[in-house]
């Protein structure tokens, strides 16, 4: 199952220089033999996370963050265990070598990786003409016209392809590609009735569209005159570039998403420029306003919370309450971000400031009260008739927000405020269409587990680190209810020990996601080499983080004995973890 040897897994751990990779998140500072700062995944003014550039590790002494290089950039950069190590390995310059693939994939992901290697060898291109063609003088006023400056442009890699029809054509064909990739990497394209081959974008503002890991895929171009063709013009779908999967920036959002916890959705490459100009950088273009399931799981994996700040125009309302009622059962908060009529988020920075549309943010609507203000706002509240329709549309909106909260019971006084009736008759039971509506009463499937924040990362890192050794199943033995901040670890816990031979087989077959997580620990499991110490070190963090939540609820709940008892356990823990480290002799 393995798709690295673990042999290059280990290569990509030693050319890590920890110091380089954590210390461009946080300032490091160096104390004896290891180096400190302020924690990148927890708020903290004081500094508890401790790196030991030596063996690798990194862990704070406040959330219980702890890993390794990999756990580092998957916990940063919300990549997942191979999406991190192929980071690592392209950014210290590690081949990595595959275990046997069959003859055929081979050949298919060599050539992918050509193509690839052609659409970021032009992106570059691109770029170059954009600052240093003449042709281009119109393209970088507009530019500046929008208030977007040099460092902004550069970060997105934005560029500008040059009018003449060849330009790509030829110079992609000099170093050795073939116009059969130039069509597939949906550079060029073919003259009608099997005419000449010629460039595909021309004389216009380049966008590179990127994955998650920077990775160009293809283009958004922007025409600047009244010219031929549309004024946008994108990269055909074709075998690298799905436009179903694509948000602009998401490379570049990632980092401040996972930091922030939320990320936001706008329409437009320029917002999303715009608004990491002005230091919100979490932004990502969703590109046109009809949402995709796929584009949904991105911005899922970069964030917990999705703030919708799409144009009030009603394409753009739709496009929100049906991301809406998607991201329900995703276990995506989203929220609605209403933006002034007529006015999109670049221009809202560029008059406004930041702090104009952060308090946008601040104020930004569940979807079921977006839902609720659009019907008020449409219905006829001058007449009982109209209050009727009013109430008979709005029940079911409100019926399936969760009773007993504090949104269901805001919405109940709107609605009764609005509507001037008693809040006990918007939900009664005696009208028929009180009635759940069928939406809300369908059963809804098991939800989906949460994304692992990186404290319960590192207890997955753990769980893997013990499978498989004797000494690794005695301290999964070891492990009591409290070690885990996140449950279903504890679980999958369970489900090793309980199956320690072949945890695979006798998966759950009712909870996919549950089976999925075991999954993942058993397959981190293949990529490791374990030392006693690193066991020992990794369960002493653990053991620290549990102490500290129990310290955190001993002081809400004024409990002095125990936060005695726990200090001194917090003491001799952190001295045992400091000489692990190598901090005493
Ligand atoms: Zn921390």
């Amino acid at each position: 199952m393995r798709l690295y040897t673990k042999d290059s897994i280990e290569r990509v751990k030693d050319a890590v220089d920890m110091v380089e990779l954590v210390g461009a998140r946080t300032d490091l500072r160096r104390v004896g033999s290891r180096w400190t700062a302020l924690c990148p995944f927890h708020d903290e003014r004081t500094p508890s996370f401790s790196v030991d550039a030596q063996r690798g590790f990194y862990h704070c002494f406040g959330c219980g963050a702890s890993g390794d290089a990999i756990g580092f950039v998957e916990a940063m950069e919300g990549l997942d265990f191979r999406e991190a190590v192929e980071s690592l390995a392209d950014r210290y310059g590690v081949e990595l070598k595959r275990e046997q693939e069959d003859p055929q994939a081979e050949e298919e992901r060599k050539r992918r990786e050509r193509l690839l290697k052609l659409i970021e060898r032009t992106t570059s291109y691109y770029e170059r003409v954009l600052w240093e063609s003449a042709e281009a003088a119109h393209a970088r006023d507009y530019l500046a016209s929008r208030g977007l400056e040099e460092e902004v442009l550069r970060t997105y890699r934005v560029g500008y392809s040059p009018s003449a029809w060849d330009k790509v054509l030829l110079a992609a064909q000099r170093d050795g590609f073939s116009r059969e990739e130039l069509l597939a990497a949906g550079l060029a394209q073919q003259g009608r009735n099997g005419g000449g081959v010629y460039d595909r974008f021309r004389g216009r503002i380049m966008f590179p569209l990127a994955d998650a890991r920077g990775r160009v895929l293809g283009f958004g171009a922007r025409t600047l005159g009244e010219g031929r063709g549309p004024k946008y013009l994108n990269t055909s779908e074709n075998s690298i570039y799905h436009k179903g999967r694509q948000l602009f920036g998401i490379h570049q959002a990632r980092p401040a998403a996972a930091s922030a916890g939320r990320i936001v959705a706008v329409e437009g490459y320029t917002d999303v420029l715009a608004l990491h100009q002005a230091g919100i950088r979490e932004a990502v273009a969703i590109m046109g306003t009809a949402l995709t399931n796929e584009q949904l799981q991105e911005l899922r994996r970069a964030a917990p919370t999705a703030y919708f700040a799409l144009d009030a125009d009603s394409a753009g309302q739709e496009a929100m309450l049906r991301a809406g009622h998607m991201a329900r059962d995703r276990d995506l908060e989203l929220l609605v971000v209403q933006l002034p009529d007529g006015r999109d988020p670049a221009e809202l920075v560029a008059e406004n400031g930041a702090g104009a549309f952060l308090s946008l943010l601040d104020r930004a609507l569940t979807v079921a009260e977006f839902e609720v203000r659009r019907v008020l706002a449409s219905a006829d509240l001058g007449t009982p008739r109209g209050r009727d329709h009013a109430l008979a549309a709005l029940r079911p909106i409100v019926a399936g927000v969760p009773p007993r909260t504090a949104t269901r019971d805001e919405l109940v006084r709107l609605v009764a405020d609005r509507l001037n009736v008693d809040p006990s008759y918007v939900m009664s039971q005696d009208s028929p269409s009180t009635a759940p509506s069928a939406e809300a009463s369908r059963p809804r499937p098991r939800a989906p587990l949460a994304p692992l924040d990186a404290v319960a990362k590192s207890e997955r890192g753990f769980l893997a680190m013990c499978h498989g050794s004797e000494l690794g199943k005695e301290y999964l033995e070891r492990l009591e209810r409290d070690h885990f901040s996140y449950e279903p670890l504890w679980r999958v816990r369970e489900h090793l020990l309980s199956h320690w031979d072949d945890p695979l087989i006798a998966l759950p077959d009712d909870d996919e996601s549950f089976a999925v997580l075991i999954k993942d620990v058993v397959l981190r499991a293949e990529n490791d080499d374990v030392s006693a110490e690193a066991l020992r070190l990794t369960f002493l963090q653990l053991d620290l983080a549990r102490v500290n939540r129990g310290l955190r609820r001993a002081e809400q709940d004024q409990d002095f004995d125990v936060q005695r008892t726990l200090a001194r356990d917090r003491q001799r823990l952190r001295d045992q973890i400091d000489e692990l480290m190598g901090l005493t002799l």
